[in-house]
């Protein structure tokens, strides 16, 4: 990632931001990384930057907090807190994930939300951006506790939903059983069998072919795109994938169909290696259907499970960090440069640190930043919503194609915008002006609002 001095008024605008937004230092990080890069814009593009474009941008649209009340299986009163941050509808509705983890605070959602404005702009999409969750953790509760919780959550958050407004879906904590919990009290409170309210649904009732892969499957089709860039594909590749939730999961199953290695995968209970490969249909069903921990895997397949060590240890040739937010840090990014690994592609939300870019940089490894190459869920989302607007149902080979043709798209998109910009081969300066453009060219056109 290039460093690019920050020019005055960028400058200003970072000083509003830790004004306005204390101790939200996800929020911070993800707006200092796209600040970094605009200074670029306002030479080229002042007209991009009037009326106060960039300070509109990073000033969501409307923020909801809200309390959620439900009763646990010991009939004890639980209380969590919700959030729902509507950040840019320039696009189109608001579009982005739930996330329920007990690490969930309101810069978490801040900084998701400010991600995703960038990343629906790039896929092209009529999308807008959001994003929302809660700090409930579903791990260790029964069914019924969860169907209770997201009940209560859909109480309050049915008002600011709509296939024309804000449209959620899925992300950490929150996959097919939490999506289905949702979709059932928004119906029953609306009364109305709305399937573009929200998407990632059951493939029965209104849900897409492929949603379920898109995000893990996206992140592969574009590492593949930019292997591709210097000749290379994943054929023989040794990759370490972070994670073994719905993203990382399926980004393996895609890794190894092109022919890679799977050596290494994760959880927060530490990480199994396995030279050989891991076996991921095995291990997509203890994780999807058995909501079993890596450290069974290593039970059950063998491999070495490490419960604390850096999975960036491992060598490879391709990371896949799709886990969680800053889970490869510099000494991370050290390891991997000093294996000789080739790029790293990101497939959760900023897993990088800052510092770890820089080393990857230094140390010659190509990086791709979540905005750009985990765009495939929500594009397939996108994909989701024209279904059940034209109540139409697509095979799994037709929405695969379209996928892997978006994230072609995306990826010319970064690559070209980086040597217009005149940064060529810089993916991170490309994602987020190629981003900024598209939206900021509809705010402009959609006056002071
Ligand atoms: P899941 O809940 O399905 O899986 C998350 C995985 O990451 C689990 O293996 C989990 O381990 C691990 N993890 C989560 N938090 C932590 C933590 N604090 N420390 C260590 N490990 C952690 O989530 P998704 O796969 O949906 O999401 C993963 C990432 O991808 C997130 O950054 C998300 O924002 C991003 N993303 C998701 C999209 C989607 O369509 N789902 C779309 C675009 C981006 P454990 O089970 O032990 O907690």
């Amino acid at each position: 990632m290039s460093q690019h001095a920050l020019h005055p008024r960028l400058a200003e605008v970072r000083e509003t931001i830790l004004r306005r937004n204390p101790g939200e230092v996800e929020f911070h990080q993800a707006a200092d990384e796209v600040l970094a890069t605009l200074g670029l814009v306002l030479e080229r593009r002042p007209e991009l930057a009037e009326a106060s474009i960039i300070e509109r941008l990073c000033e969501p649209e409307r923020q909801l907090v809200f309390r959620v009340p439900w009763v646990d299986d010991s009939g004890v009163v639980q209380v969590n807190r919700g959030f729902r941050v509507e950040f840019n509808s320039a696009l189109g509705p608001y579009k982005g994930g739930l996330r329920f983890h007990p690490s969930v605070l309101l810069g978490t959602v801040k900084f998701l939300g400010f991600e995703q404005v960038f990343k629906n702009a790039l896929t092209g999409m009529p999308i807008g951006a959001g994003k929302g969750g809660s700090d409930f953790d579903p791990k260790g509760r029964s069914d019924g506790e969860v169907m209770r919780f997201c009940q209560s959550f859909m109480t309050e958050l049915h008002r600011h939903l709509g296939e024309y407004t804000d449209v959620p879906a899925g992300d950490i904590g929150v996959g097919a059983r939490e999506i289905g919990f949702l979709f059932g009290q928004y119906k029953r409170i609306t009364n109305r069998f709305e399937a573009g309210a929200l998407t990632g649904k059951g493939l029965e009732w209104g849900g897409a072919r492929a949603r379920t892969e898109a995000t893990g499957y996206g992140t592969v089709y574009f590492a593949e795109q930019l292997l591709a860039g210097s000749g290379r594909d994943l054929e023989g590749l040794r990759v370490v994938v972070s994670g073994s939730g719905n993203v990382a999961l399926y980004a393996a199953q895609k890794v190894v169909e092109l022919g890679g290695t799977v050596v290494a995968m994760s959880d927060s209970g530490g990480y199994v290696a396995d030279d050989a490969g891991l076996d991921v249909p095995h291990l997509i069903e203890l994780k999807e259907h058995r909501r079993e921990r890596m450290a069974t895997y290593a039970q059950e397949k063998g491999g070495q499970h490490v419960a604390d060590g850096s999975i960036w240890d491992v060598p490879c040739d391709l990371a896949l960090p799709c886990a969680t937010q800053n889970e490869l840090d510099a000494d991370g990014a050290t390891a991997l440069v000093r294996n000789g690994c080739l790029a790293v592609v990101e497939g959760a939300n900023m897993p990088t640190t800052p510092d770890a870019v820089e080393v990857l940089a230094t140390g010659g490894v190509t990086f791709a930043p979540g905005k750009a190459s985990n765009a495939g869920g929500v594009a397939v989302s996108a994909l989701e919503m024209q279904q059940n607007a034209t109540r139409d149902s697509w095979s799994f080979t037709h929405t695969d194609e379209r996928l892997r043709q978006i994230m072609a798209s995306i990826h010319a998109t970064c690559v070209e915008t980086a040597e217009e910009y005149g940064v060529p081969g810089d993916l991170v300066a490309g994602a987020n002006i190629g981003g900024f453009v598209r939206v900021a060219e509809a705010m402009r056109a959609q006056g002071v609002i």
